[in-house]
């Protein structure tokens, strides 16, 4: 067996990213026995967990259905506190999984990738990092995440501020003081729906600039105690399994017969679903609701009035009601006293749509309105979503074809592993699987076993050389595109349809299909067809 050593510039597989895909890729490497290092742009492993230290930064998956089910060892040891896990345990867990393993040993940080370039004569890839350092791979392995490309608005005079401003992705790891400060978030996706509810509480001044409302319901976290958590440790075989089956990768279990029931009967199920942890309402409601307009509607309708019930001012509540989308059509925020924070005398809502950002200045943000003063401004603007951590580096493939421009109007790949024209570059978690559409460790797991099982029967049949077939990709491609065509949120605005503003290039109401919505049993069905007919879709040399 080879282990690795990291003052060698070139390994049989170099995978990029210790988050939470990355460290069980290594993983499994390790036990394969193969010469495989992880390059890590950050200081430390733990991906977005590492990077994302916002208050209120939290799961909405389960805690239990979130943690690695691949060792009966971590599942014996590790003791969930709450049902949807907070930052800094989260950190500790990946901590603490990659310490168990030793895992560290074959990491290295600090060390961005900025190009890749694919040799065809050497059959192997070259690898630049930002420190000019250089390493050569037979395989590249990306484990890049689909939430680590931070965007921010382009408003005039943002440099001119004075104050604290940074991107909920770069809240700095010091403590940031925000008692009695006066803050600004901009933003209302899952990150700023979670900071407005942790900060309310204790700033001085808040102000949430939001150009559009977001769908949102309740978290409903809880603790779990010792005994809770031994149920849980005697049910983890049936919860994977309960993931397994579902689309999302959740215990929840959508169910179909909307119109079978009456609207007291829908009203009765989901004045019970509001109250359950997590995705409930959404995962566990009627599949309806995902494909029939006037189905969502009449849910849309209910999670309307429960904000109404919530917010005591109702040109406030009406404000934070979608009227473009409809419920769960984009990707859903789950929120703790969100709602609650409005009726805050401190807290302040600024409807972009009616009085615009006009320009920063050295003090704070003017709107058509006026002008707000400020001593922290957050932004909590979203991510280039999915193929924008892939865009960061210059990929070139054969015949110097660049990755950027192969994706520019929308990623094509074969069962989100492979691109044509992009040999050995394997993506785990990668544009067009399930893993920005599902429960993120359910599908990275699935998506490790599978690129380790490629790997394994590569060096069996001594291959060195795997490539996706055009045709194949293709096909997959237009079966991604048949998924989101059957789903009502095609329509909507946001990275589920590869929407972002601050993006050059993307363009409105133009689908990118960046992730496969299937669901998680289908692209499971597919990759084992993909290896049972002996990987038929590829060429191998
Ligand atoms: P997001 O959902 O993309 O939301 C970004 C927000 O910023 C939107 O409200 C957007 O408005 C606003 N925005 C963007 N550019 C702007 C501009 N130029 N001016 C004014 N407003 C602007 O991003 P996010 O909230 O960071 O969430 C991204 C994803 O991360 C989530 O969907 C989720 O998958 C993940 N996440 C998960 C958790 C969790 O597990 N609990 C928590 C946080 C995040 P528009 O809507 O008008 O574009």
């Amino acid at each position: 067996m080879n282990t690795t050593t990291t003052d060698r510039r070139h390994h049989e597989v170099i995978v990029l990213g210790a988050g939470v895909s990355g460290i069980y890729q290594i993983k499994r490497l390790v036990d394969m026995g193969v010469d495989a290092i992880v390059l890590e742009g950050d200081d430390d492993l733990g991906g977005t967990w590492n990077r994302n230290r916002y208050p209120g930064c939290r799961f909405d998956s389960e805690s239990y259905t979130y943690g690695y089910s691949f060792s009966q060892e971590v599942l014996d040891e590790w003791h969930w506190k709450e049902m949807f896990s907070a930052q800094p345990e989260n950190l500790r867990y990946l901590h603490f999984v990659a310490d168990k393993f030793d895992l560290r040993r074959h990491m290295t940080f600090g060390a961005r990738v900025a190009t890749m370039t694919w040799d065809d004569a050497a059959t192997q890839w070259t690898l630049q990092l930002e420190s000019g350092d250089v390493y050569t791979a037979r395989f590249v392995i990306t484990s890049l995440g689909p939430l680590s490309a931070p965007t921010l608005p382009k408003y005039p005079g943002m440099a001119d501020f004075k104050g604290k401003a940074f991107h909920t992705f770069h809240w700095p790891k010091e403590p940031v003081a925000l008692d009695g400060r006066r803050v600004a978030v901009i933003g209302t996706g899952a990150t700023g729906i979670q900071v407005v509810g942790a900060i309310a509480p204790i700033v001085g001044e808040l102000t949430v600039f939001q150009r559009r409302p977001n769908w949102s319901s309740p978290l409903n976290n809880s603790p779990i105690s010792d005994e809770e958590m031994a149920r849980i440790r005697a049910r983890y075989d049936e919860i994977f399994d309960n993931c397994a089956k579902s689309p999302g990768g959740f215990e929840h279990v959508p169910r179909w017969g909307f119109w079978d029931k009456t609207p007291e009967e829908r009203k009765a199920l989901w004045d019970e679903l509001y109250t359950q942890p997590g995705f409930a309402i959404l995962a566990g409601n009627f599949a309806e609701i995902f494909f029939d307009e006037a189905a969502n509607q009449e849910l849309s309708n209910y999670i309307a009035d429960r904000i109404r019930g919530r917010v005591h001012d109702p040109a406030t509540a009406e404000k934070l009601i979608p009227k473009d989308h409809g419920f769960g059509l984009q990707r859903l925020p789950l929120e703790t006293r969100y709602f609650e924070a409005y009726n805050q005398d401190n807290v302040h809502l600024v409807d972009l749509s009616e009085t615009p950002i006009e320009r920063f200045t050295e003090t704070g943000i003017q709107t058509t309105a006026g002008h707000h003063e400020f001593d922290v401004i957050v932004y909590a603007t979203g991510f280039d979503a999915i193929t924008g951590a892939y865009d960061r580096i210059d990929i070139t493939g054969v015949d110097g074809v660049r990755l950027a421009d192969k994706w520019k109007e929308s990623p094509s790949t074969f069962l989100g592993v492979l691109s044509h024209g992009f040999p050995n570059l394997l993506m785990v978690a990668g544009p067009q699987s399930v893993s920005g559409s599902t429960n993120f460790p359910r599908a990275i797991e699935v998506g490790v076993d599978w690129v380790t099982g490629l790997l394994e029967h590569a060096r069996a049949n001594g291959i060195s050389r795997i490539e996706a077939r055009p045709d194949a990709e293709s096909e997959w491609v237009a079966e991604v595109e048949r998924a989101h065509e059957r789903m009502l949120f095609r329509r909507s605005k946001g990275w589920f349809t590869g929407y972002n503003s601050n993006v050059a290039g993307h363009q409105e109401g133009k689908i990118r299909y960046q992730a496969y919505f299937g669901g998680s049993p289908r692209y499971v069905a597919a990759i084992q067809h993909e290896t049972e007919t002996g990987y038929a879709s590829m060429v191998m040399s």
